[in-house]
């Protein structure tokens, strides 16, 4: 069917929409799914938005096309058929008519019974997380959790190296869930608590009252589960605290700094329960997300860090941030107690970061890809197109763009010639493909370790 044009263009629509939405989701939610996605076209009977990806754009039409709906009658005074696509053009098949019968959004939880306490830190609270391209899936999906836990996502499997912000999007989701539902029944405990727990009831002879315990939990998350490794009974007893509250639709959350496929001594009925909802790791952060890091804790702080203060911090601590955070903090606290100005000449001396990361050359990029995939420089250069040759090649010309500053075409040029739009094309496709494939990630995180040389920075004593 065709459609006329209305007179009021998609984005001023949208514009209002989003105006009229921050007040009735929380913020968290607003800023995630909603407030990313764009207006694309409009007509008499129908608004097409982008969502940013397929994972927000099946969330948005999962959840938020009710309250996306109320919001538009409200405007235009009659409703308006929604189609959702994402900015990489897929497409979901159908279309929604809007009448106000689908899924209850999230309203503001205005109870004034809500305990003013939680057993979980403040401080980690969605709004305090910054998103960026190493955790936007892990972030979307404790997010996904919190608002309705025991649905898509069970178990939720949140994995990644040390400092990586695990910990905090679990405390994040507990401090959410007891803000929207105070009465709900959720549970943090370490595996070294779980572990412990258990070995007093056995002692205690108190099994019952352990069991019953974990098994009330409405969300029961268990942190650093890689400690589980070879506790036998441990591994039984979570076995069928698990299954009890899997089966009953609850919600269960787990971190650990490895997947659960590289645990080793895991049960394999564990490990395949671990691997049933859906496994989301966190990466190290890139620069551009570091800096946002580093912006956001001096906001919090109310300190002005100066560009190259930030800058010096964000090259130095790269692989942790909770080092990052820890640097910052010593920073304030120099520079305040010092008297001294915030300048880069002042802070790192007293930081004395161990080593400095510099920039990936083109040579030792090809020489560890002909290393790690075994074939000679020659074929990566070549017009070969054997798939483990092409494979070798695409993640070279990925990491040389990841990791050195040269343009596509002088990309193009190192791999023997190629053109700029198969680097392209070879780029897209390995960052795609690292997301599905943890292998391929793992492969990437090791040789991006082994192609970025360290050499003691400017400013060491030692
Ligand atoms: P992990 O459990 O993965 O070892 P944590 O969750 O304890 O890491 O995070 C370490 C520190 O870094 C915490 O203080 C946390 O608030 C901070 N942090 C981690 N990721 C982020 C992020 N994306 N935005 C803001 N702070 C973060
Ligand atoms: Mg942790």
């Amino acid at each position: 069917m065709l459609c006329s044009q209305i007179s009021m263009a998609p984005e001023q629509l949208w514009h209002e929409v989003l105006t009229r939405l921050e007040y009735r989701l929380t913020r968290p939610t607003f800023e995630t799914w909603v407030k990313p996605t764009q207006a694309k076209a409009l007509t008499e009977h129908m608004l097409v938005l982008e969502a940013p990806n397929l994972f927000a754009c099946n969330w948005l039409q999962k959840h938020y096309l009710q309250p996306i709906g109320e919001v538009i009658i409200e405007i235009l005074g009659h409703p308006l058929e929604l189609q959702i696509t994402t900015a990489q053009g897929e497409m979901r098949d159908q279309s929604w008519h809007l009448e106000g019968s689908l899924l209850a959004g999230n309203e503001r939880n205005d109870d004034p019974q809500r305990p003013t306490e939680t057993p979980f830190n403040r401080k980690y609270i969605f709004s305090r997380f910054v998103v960026g391209a190493n955790n936007r899936m892990a972030h979307a999906a404790a997010l996904a959790v919190a608002e309705s836990p025991g649905r898509e996502f069970n178990p939720l499997f949140l994995c990644g190296g040390v400092g990586l912000g695990k910990t905090h999007l679990m405390q994040a989701i507990g401090n959410y869930r007891l803000e929207i539902e105070p009465q709900t029944q959720v549970f943090y405990v370490s595996t070294e608590k779980f572990t412990n727990d258990l070995i007093t009831a056995i002692r205690q002879d108190s099994m019952e009252e352990f069991r019953e315990h974990y098994r009330a939990a409405d969300v029961l998350m268990i942190d650093d589960i890689q400690f589980i490794e070879g506790k036998e009974y441990t591994q039984e007893e979570f076995f069928y605290t698990f299954n009890t509250l899997h089966e009953s639709g609850k919600q269960v959350v787990l971190a650990a700094d490895r997947p659960p496929n590289q645990i080793p001594r895991l049960q394999e009925r564990l490990c395949s329960r671990f691997s049933m909802g859906l496994i989301a790791d966190v990466q190290a952060p890139d620069f551009e997300t570091r800096m946002a890091i580093l912006e956001k804790k001096a906001d919090d702080e109310n300190v002005r860090l100066p560009r190259a203060v930030k800058e010096y911090l964000a090259t130095h601590y790269t692989s942790n941030i909770r080092e990052l955070e820890g640097a910052l903090i010593r920073t304030i606290a120099y520079t305040s107690i010092s008297g001294l100005p915030m300048a880069v000449e002042h802070i790192a001396p007293m930081l004395n970061p161990p080593v400095e990361k510099v920039a990936a050359t083109p040579e030792a990029i090809l020489g560890a890809i002909a290393t790690l995939f075994d074939v000679s420089i020659e074929l990566l250069k070549s017009n070969s197109r054997r798939r483990e040759i092409s494979l070798a090649r695409q993640v070279g010309m990925y990491l040389m763009r990841q990791h050195t500053n040269l343009s596509l075409p002088r990309i193009g040029e190192e791999f023997g010639g190629k053109d700029h739009t198969t680097v392209l094309y070879s780029c897209d496709k390995i960052a795609q493909l690292r997301q599905k494939d943890t292998k391929l990630n793992q492969t990437l995180i090791q040789l991006s370790d082994r192609i970025t040389v360290s050499r003691p920075h400017p400013y060491s004593s030692s």
